[in-house]
């Protein structure tokens, strides 16, 4: 399926899945993927790993704040997955852990973070043909893009997801506290001062409590198709511009 270069901003609540749709998504349209909690996740382990954060989630803003510029986080690409790197170290395993999934959201309550990730993904979004995942992005990143997608889903659904997830990777977790954790999230999330989670009014909402991932790339191309024009088949070239025949 062929559509024009647009953004694709993917919000919504912890454990909705929005990385791996985002990633599908990106896949089936050969557009960059965007991993925009990665970063989050990545200040989060320079903070726990220079101690910056301490057990009651008392940050040292200051600190942290000085070290950010200096911060060499950065994707690269590797067997066609999006990994982030810190300098030339692959983070990708510890960034998931739930020792990092429980410090985040208060590192991501801080202005100064937040202004750092923003401007990463900003220059990362330029050349458009990106579908990025977070929070803010329809509402506060990218404000001008072109579909907005908010994800949802019950907390106990998201949990047992997670914990699969979790689990699958060999860490032990418990049900109880991975669904602690997601509601955890979902508050601070959701109650932050600077760019809460919230719905762009211009997003289109997604419940995937009870849908698989087939339903929900059926439900993205029909959106798509029908707010870019008949984009529904290879070769379909409705949204871009004529081609031009002229040269021979
Ligand atoms: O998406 P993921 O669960 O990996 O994100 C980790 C955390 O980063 C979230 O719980 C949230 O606190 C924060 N985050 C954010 N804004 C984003 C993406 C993630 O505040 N755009």
């Amino acid at each position: 399926m062929l559509i024009p270069d647009i953004i694709i901003a993917i919000d919504g609540y912890s454990s909705t899945g929005k990385s791996s749709f985002a990633r599908l998504i990106a896949k089936e349209f050969g557009f960059l993927y965007l991993d925009s909690g990665a970063l989050y996740r990545g200040v989060t382990l320079y903070a726990v790993e220079h101690s910056l954060i301490d057990d009651g989630n008392r940050i040292d803003s200051q600190a942290l704040g000085s070290a950010l510029p200096g911060l060499d986080l950065h994707f690269v690409a590797e067997a066609g997955e999006n990994r982030l790197y810190m300098g030339d170290r692959c983070i990708e395993k510890e960034i998931r852990s739930l020792a990092i999934s429980r410090k985040v959201s208060p590192i991501a309550t801080l202005p100064e973070v937040r202004a750092y990730v923003d401007r990463k993904l900003r220059e990362l979004g330029r050349q458009k043909r990106v579908v990025i995942d977070g929070r803010d992005i329809g509402s506060t990143v990218f404000p001008q893009a072109e579909l907005k997608i908010f994800m949802t889903a019950e907390p106990e659904i998201r949990a047992v997801r997670r914990m699969k997830e979790m689990q699958g990777k060999g860490e032990k977790v418990r049900f109880e506290d991975v669904l602690a954790n997601v509601r955890e999230r979902d508050y601070i999330d959701s109650h932050r001062e600077v760019s809460p989670l919230t719905r762009a009014a211009d997003a289109v909402v997604l419940d995937n409590s009870r849908m698989t991932m087939d339903e929900q790339m059926v439900w993205i191309k029909d959106l798509i198709a029908g707010r870019f024009g008949n984009a529904g088949s290879d070769g379909d070239r409705a949204g871009f511009p004529e081609p031009d025949n002229t040269r021979r």
